[in-house]
């Protein structure tokens, strides 16, 4: 029986990178997206051609109900679930936190920490063997700037994505009780649309040829660690976050 794997915001980036090989891994792919119904269907009929089946529905990570549609969605289309990955967010343009407005600050934590604590925590309803699920695996999104700040740029964003890592660690050691393994991946400079929809259009080229690998990456690199930590490859790691940085 093939595994279905539940994606949030799979209209375009790394979202759709994942739900491309996942399809192409067998997997069936649920997956949500905010506004772009254009990337949306490009990207379900990219899982159909590499051989997966895909369903996919507007919604919003931060309400609440909107989860948990596409969770029933994709109970209802392919039985059980196997796999979340929690990678719908978003970035605001650069500017200090001192003046930044109620809003931006709302929106981001909404969108970054309630809409992935929603998404986590209805994984571990579904997938968790106390709840009556036969196991999974939960990989979250995060982003090294958890751990480098984005002075000057976003510093609330970056403290969204310290929210992920800490719920990583702490997810990863309670959900395993009941078969949940849930992990990060903290990608670094990843050229998809984030940068242009965050108003630096050409940051992941231009701050890409500063890391010690002198480029940025792919949204194909992130999804290749996605995979595996959803993957029994990976069935001895909890709690855990893997740099894709290119040493950044
Ligand atoms: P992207 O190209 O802008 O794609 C974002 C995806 O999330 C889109 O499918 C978007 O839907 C969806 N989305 C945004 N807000 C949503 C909401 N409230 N509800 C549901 N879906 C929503 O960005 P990306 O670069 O692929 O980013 C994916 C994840 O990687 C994010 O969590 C981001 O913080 C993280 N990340 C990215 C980088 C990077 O350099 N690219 C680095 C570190 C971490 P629409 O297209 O419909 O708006």
């Amino acid at each position: 029986m093939p595994r279905t794997v539940v994606i949030t915001g799979g209209s375009g980036g790394i979202g759709a990178a994942v739900a491309r090989l996942a399809g192409a891994r067998g997997w069936n792919v649920a997956f949500n997206f905010a506004s772009n119904a254009e990337g949306a269907a490009a990207t379900a009929e990219a899982v159909e051609k590499a051989g997966g089946r895909a369903l996919s529905m507007q919604g919003d990570v931060a309400v609440e109900a909107d989860v948990l549609a596409l969770f029933d969605a994709a109970e209802a289309a392919f039985g059980r679930i196997d796999g979340v990955v929690n990678n719908a967010g978003m970035a605001g343009p650069p500017t200090t936190l001192a003046d930044i407005g109620i809003e931006r600050l709302r929106r981001v934590i909404d969108v970054n920490v309630l809409g992935a604590f929603l998404v986590a925590r209805e994984g571990v309803r579904r997938m968790g063997t106390k709840h009556g699920g036969t196991g999974g695996a939960i990989v979250n999104i995060s982003s090294a700037a958890a751990r480098l700040g984005a002075a000057n740029e976003r510093v609330e964003y970056a403290g969204s994505k310290g929210a992920i890592d800490a719920m990583t660690v702490g997810l990863g050691r309670e959900a395993i009780a009941e078969g949940v393994r849930v992990n990060a991946v903290r990608p670094g400079l990843i050229e998809t649309d984030i940068h242009v929809r965050s108003g630096q259009p050409g940051r992941a080229e231009t701050v890409g040829a500063q890391t010690p690998i002198g480029r940025p990456g792919t949204a194909e690199e992130v999804a290749e660690a996605v995979m595996w930590l959803l993957s029994e490859q990976s069935s001895y790691v909890t709690g855990t976050i893997l740099d894709v940085t290119g040493g950044r």
